[in-house]
C-alpha cells in the first residue's frame, strides 16, 4: 500500500487491507463517556470508507445538564491548590504517553493521517501540560502593584476561573488541539464541556477516559457530541468561555454569538501561510521544510504553507528541488512509520483540494508535481501537489485550501516577497530561509502573523509551547500556548485594602485636590527621570 507521490503505475494494496487495532469493548466504554441521550451518529473511516463506531449525540437538555454538573464540581476544584491541579494534569499526561500506542491507533483510525503525524501530534500533548503545570503556580498567583496611595494601601491583582468552559475543535488536531486546550482550563480552575467534532470523537473520548483515571474528577470535564449546528446554540447558552478553533466563517459566527452573550471567546481560525525563500536560502533544506510544512497532515494543518515566495534567481532550482522531493513523498497507510504522507480525513477536504487544483489548471496553472487523487490507495487520498503560473482570480491564489497543495511564484527582492506574503486577509503562520539568520529574523518580524519560522516551514514555533500561538487579522483572535493560553481562562480581580481607613473628608475636598496634584507631579518626575523624558521648555509653568 505504498505510492511514491509522482508513479502513475504503482501497484498497491487497498487501504481497506488493514483492519483497525481498536476493540470493542475499548469503543464500548468511550462511546460510554459521551454526556448524550440523543440518536446516534457514525462518522466515515477516511482509510477504508466504512462507518466508524456509533456515537450518541446530545440534547440540549444533555448540555444543560453536563452545565450543571460542571458548575456544581467546579468551585471544590478551583479551591484546591493549584499544585494539586498540576498533579493530576501532570498524572494524565504520563498517562497519555504510556498509552500512546492505542491512543495513536485511534488518531489514525479517525483521521487517516500517517504515524508520524499522528506522533507529532500525540506528544505535544505533554509538552503543554508540563509547560502549564510548571508555570500555572506562578502565573495564578496573586501579583502585588503599586497602589494610588504606596504604604498606605495595599493592591493585588488575583486570578479567578471563569467558571464552565467550552472547547470546540475539529478533527485535525483531536489530542494536540482539542486536549491541548481543555488541560489549561481544567488547571485555571474551570470546569470544560468539550463538544466532540463529528469525526473524531474517540481519540477525544479515549483522552477523558485517561484524565479520570489520573484522579480527575469526572464532572469537571465532560464531553457532548453531535453535529456542531445542533449542539453549538446549547452549548454557547451555558458556558462562561469559549474556546473555539476552526474556521474564520464559523469562528466569526460563534464569536459573534459570545459577544451577545458578553462572555470571552478565543478564536484559533484559518490561515493561508507564506514561505519565503530568499536568494541565500539553503534550497535543499527549504525544499524539504517545504514538503514538511506543506504536507504534514497531508495539508490539513491550519499553520502549514500553501503559498511560497521564492527570489528570481533561484526559483528554478527551488522548484526542480520541490519538485524532486514531492516525488519520493511516499504515500499510503499503514500503522507503522512506512509513509509519510496518509489520507485526507473527509470528503469535503478532498472537494475542496480537487476544486482548488481543477480552477487553477483550467485558468492555466501549471502542475508541477502531484496534482491526482489516488482511489486505489483509498477514497480520500490524494498526491502532495506543487503548482505554478498561479494568478489572483484563481481560488486557491487567495482561499484556503486546507489540503495538500502548495503553489510557487518567483518574485524579484525580499520587498516584493514580503509585500505578497502580507497581502491576504489571514495572518495566521509564515516562514523565512535564509542563510543570512539576522537578515530572515529581520524579514520575519516584518510578516503580519501570529508565528513565523525562520530555516523551518512551520514545527518550531509551534513547539515552542512557552510562547503564545494564534492568528492576527482573520486567523483569530486570542492565543493559545504562552501565558496568554491559561490567563484567557481567568478574570482578573483587583483588590485593594486600607490598613486605616482614611476616606476623604468633603470639608477638605481643596486640600485632598492640592495634595493629589502634588503627588502626580511627582510621580511624572519620577517617570520622565526613569525614561530621561527631557522637560518640555514652552509648555513649562
Ligand atoms: P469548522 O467547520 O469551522 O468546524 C470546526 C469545529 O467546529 C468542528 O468540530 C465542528 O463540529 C464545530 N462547529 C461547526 N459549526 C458549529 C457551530 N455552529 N457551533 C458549534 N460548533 C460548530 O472547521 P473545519 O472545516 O472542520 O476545520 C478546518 C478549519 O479549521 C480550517 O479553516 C483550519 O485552518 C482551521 N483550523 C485552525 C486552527 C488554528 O489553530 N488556528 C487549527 C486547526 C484548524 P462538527 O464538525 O462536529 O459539526
Amino acid at each position: 500500500m505504498t505510492a511514491t507521490a509522482s508513479a502513475a503505475d504503482s501497484t498497491t494494496t487497498p487501504a481497506a487491507a488493514l483492519p483497525p487495532r481498536v476493540d470493542d469493548a475499548l469503543v464500548a466504554r468511550l462511546v460510554g463517556h459521551v454526556a448524550g441521550s440523543g440518536p446516534q451518529r457514525r462518522a466515515t473511516s477516511p482509510i477504508t470508507g466504512d462507518l466508524l463506531p456509533a456515537v450518541p449525540s446530545s440534547t440540549p437538555d444533555d448540555v444543560a445538564a453536563a452545565a450543571a454538573r460542571g458548575r456544581a464540581a467546579q468551585p471544590e476544584w478551583a479551591a484546591r491548590p493549584v499544585k494539586e491541579r498540576a498533579a493530576v494534569m501532570v498524572r494524565f499526561a504520563r498517562l497519555v504517553l504510556a498509552e500512546r500506542e492505542r491512543l495513536l491507533d485511534l488518531v489514525q483510525w479517525e483521521t487517516g493521517k500517517s504515524r508520524i503525524h499522528a506522533g507529532i501530534e500525540l506528544f505535544g500533548l505533554p509538552a503543554i501540560t508540563a509547560h502549564y503545570a510548571s508555570e500555572a503556580p506562578r502565573l495564578l498567583a496573586p501579583t502585588k502593584v503599586a497602589s494610588g496611595v504606596p504604604g498606605l494601601v495595599r493592591a493585588e491583582v488575583r486570578r479567578q476561573a471563569k467558571g464552565l468552559v467550552g472547547v470546540i475543535a475539529p478533527w485535525n488536531y483531536p489530542l494536540f488541539l482539542a486536549v491541548g486546550d481543555v488541560v489549561p482550563a481544567l488547571l485555571a480552575g474551570n470546569a470544560v464541556i468539550s463538544k466532540a467534532d463529528s469525526q473524531a470523537p474517540l481519540t477525544l473520548l479515549a483522552a477523558r477516559d485517561l484524565a479520570l483515571r489520573a484522579g480527575l474528577p469526572a464532572d469537571l470535564w465532560q464531553v457532548v457530541a453531535g453535529s456542531g449546528s445542533s449542539v453549538g446554540p446549547a452549548l454557547l447558552e451555558v458556558i462562561d468561555h469559549l474556546a473555539f478553533t476552526g474556521s474564520t466563517a464559523t469562528g466569526r459566527e460563534l464569536g459573534a454569538e459570545c459577544g451577545r452573550r458578553l462572555i470571552g471567546a478565543s478564536l484559533e481560525l484559518g490561515g493561508k501561510n507564506p514561505m519565503i525563500v530568499r536568494a541565500d536560502a539553503d534550497l535543499d533544506a527549504a525544499a524539504l521544510g517545504a514538503v514538511q510544512a506543506a504536507f504534514s497532515n497531508a495539508g490539513q494543518i491550519c499553520i502549514g504553507v500553501e503559498r511560497i515566495y521564492v527570489h528570481h534567481s533561484v526559483h528554478d532550482e527551488f522548484l526542480r528541488r520541490l519538485a524532486d522531493r514531492v516525488g519520493a513523498v511516499t504515500l499510503g497507510f499503514d500503522y507503522d512509520l512506512r509513509h509519510e504522507m496518509g489520507s485526507l480525513t473527509n470528503a469535503d477536504q478532498l472537494a475542496a483540494t480537487r476544486a482548488h487544483i481543477d480552477d487553477a489548471v483550467a485558468h492555466g496553472a501549471r502542475v508541477v508535481a502531484g496534482g491526482r487523487a489516488r482511489p486505489d490507495l483509498g477514497p480520500l487520498f490524494h498526491e502532495p501537489t506543487v503548482l505554478s503560473g498561479i494568478t489572483p482570480e484563481m481560488k486557491v491564489h487567495s482561499e484556503e485550501t486546507f489540503g495538500p497543495v502548495v503553489s510557487v511564484f518567483p518574485v524579484a527582492d525580499d520587498e516584493e516577497a514580503l509585500t505578497l506574503a502580507n497581502a491576504t486577509d489571514y495572518g495566521l503562520s509564515a516562514s523565512v530561509w535564509s542563510r543570512d539568520l539576522a537578515a530572515g529574523r529581520a524579514l520575519a518580524a516584518r510578516i503580519h502573523a501570529g508565528s513565523v519560522n525562520v530555516n523551518d516551514g512551520y514545527l518550531s514555533a509551534i513547539a515552542a509551547v512557552a510562547a503564545p500561538m494564534g492568528g492576527m487579522k482573520q486567523s483569530g483572535q486570542g492565543r493559545r500556548h504562552g501565558s496568554e493560553g491559561l490567563l484567557r481562562y481567568t478574570e482578573t480581580q483587583t483588590l485593594a485594602s486600607q490598613r486605616t481607613p482614611m476616606p476623604y473628608p468633603a470639608e477638605r475636598a481643596g486640600t485632598y485636590l492640592t495634595a493629589m496634584g502634588l503627588a502626580m507631579r511627582g510621580r511624572l518626575a519620577a517617570t520622565s527621570v526613569r525614561l530621561k523624558i527631557r522637560p518640555d521648555r514652552r509648555n513649562r509653568r
